[in-house]
């Protein structure tokens, strides 16, 4: 059996009634199919258990989520293998503490908003693959290395470190998330796994069969990004954003990695090294996407596919076919030394107070 215990918020003041409904049609719902647990509604937040068979759990929990008068459900426990409920007798038992200015019930309220609160934030620095083991009930420490096949994509902005000296801090932070949040969302999107972020780039995996989704994700990552270069106004950081992106497929090396002080769940091996050293390549072949032969033998779809060469790439003992794409968003791109030149041409030399440097140092 599986338990779940959840905190979220209402979404609009619910009447007396209307909690008083979700219970009865709660429990009327969990008794049909075995679950039982409890429902504490205080002022604005939901608190519930939900306890019972696996696979029903998943399904009421999927409901639950759905319900537009609550938001922001977080999972802050889930425990699979139990063989004993805390509430065998309720099929969902609903208690509504509302009464306002009670002290104690301000307290509670406290309490869970700074659950609610706390949750949010961790999520949000959470590797999604660590909460997916989380919200499973599974201890994420405990699971252990394995080798797998995985699609492995690196998707880095061109000349950082250069338009980083030169911008307003600011700016430069908001680009930056700007174009995490863009590229991160789309592989979402598309099905990939978004492992991590270091500094201004993204390592994210898609799984052995997605080579099509993947390719998919890179072109939309592209064709946003020239969107947001087009709706910015000249001598913005933002007009100067393009990216590399290096994709490799194969076996890998899926786990924890880590120390006692920091832990990733992640990816290792040979494909990822494949990977990087594909998205550094992107600089040299003029073209912002470099997959290696492995992902475009694993594409079904009709993909415009353009052999770049047999390239000798950094830590390889031989060189290797690299791919790219035949598409007109891929003509956009811009490596080092022609972003400095269009930096040149759209703000010359000292306008926006910035003085561009002859040589990109990366
Ligand atoms: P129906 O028999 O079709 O009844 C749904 C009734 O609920 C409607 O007639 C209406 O009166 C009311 N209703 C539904 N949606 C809305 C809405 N958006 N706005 C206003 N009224 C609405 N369901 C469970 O089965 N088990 C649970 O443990 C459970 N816990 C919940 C906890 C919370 C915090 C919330 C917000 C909802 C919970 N629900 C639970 C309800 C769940 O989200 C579904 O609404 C419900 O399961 C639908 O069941 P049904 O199809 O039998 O509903």
């Amino acid at each position: 059996m599986k338990r779940i215990i959840y905190i979220s918020t209402v979404n609009r003041h619910l009447s007396e009634e209307e909690v008083e409904s979700i219970g009865q049609i709660s429990a009327r719902n969990n008794h049909e199919v075995g679950i039982t647990g409890v429902l504490i509604a205080v002022h604005d937040y939901f608190f519930q258990v939900l306890e019972g068979d696996e696979d029903t759990i998943a399904n009421v929990v999927e409901r639950i989520r759905r319900d537009p008068r609550h938001r922001d459900m977080h999972i802050l426990k889930a425990e699979t293998g139990i063989s004993e409920r805390l509430f065998p007798k309720w099929s969902m038992r609903t208690i509504r503490l509302a009464k306002s200015g009670d002290v104690i019930l301000q307290a509670i309220r406290n309490l869970l908003q700074n659950i609610a609160q706390s949750h949010r934030i961790i999520e949000r620095y959470t590797q999604p693959s660590v909460l997916k083991f989380l919200t499973e009930g599974i201890n994420p420490l405990t699971v252990p290395p394995r080798k797998t096949e995985k699609i492995v994509l690196f998707c880095d902005m061109v000349g950082f470190s250069y338009l980083s000296d030169l911008f307003p801090v600011e700016e430069v932070a908001d680009v930056v998330n700007a174009f995490l949040e863009v590229c991160s969302i789309t592989l979402v999107e598309h099905g990939g796994v978004v492992a991590k972020y270091v500094g201004d780039c993204i390592i994210a995996y898609f799984e052995e069969g997605q080579a099509d989704e993947c390719i998919a994700a890179c072109l939309e990552i592209l064709r946003r990004i020239s969107e947001m270069r087009r709706n910015t106004h000249n001598c913005h950081l933002m007009k100067f954003l393009y990216c590399g992106i290096g994709v490799a497929a194969g076996t890998v090396i899926e786990g924890n990695f880590g120390s006692s002080v920091k832990m990733d769940y992640t990816v290792l091996g040979g494909t990822v090294n494949l990977a990087a050293r594909l998205e550094a390549l992107t600089h040299e072949i003029a073209k912002p996407i470099a997959l290696s032969k492995s992902v475009m033998e694993g594409a079904s779809r009709p993909w415009p596919f353009a052999l770049v060469g047999d390239l000798q790439l950094k830590g390889s003992s031989r060189p290797c076919p690299v791919y790219t794409l035949d598409h007109p968003l891929l003509d956009e791109f811009k490596g080092h030394t022609d972003l400095v030149e269009e930096m040149r041409q759209v703000c010359g030399d000292g306008v926006c107070g910035v003085v561009c440097p002859q040589t990109p140092n990366g």
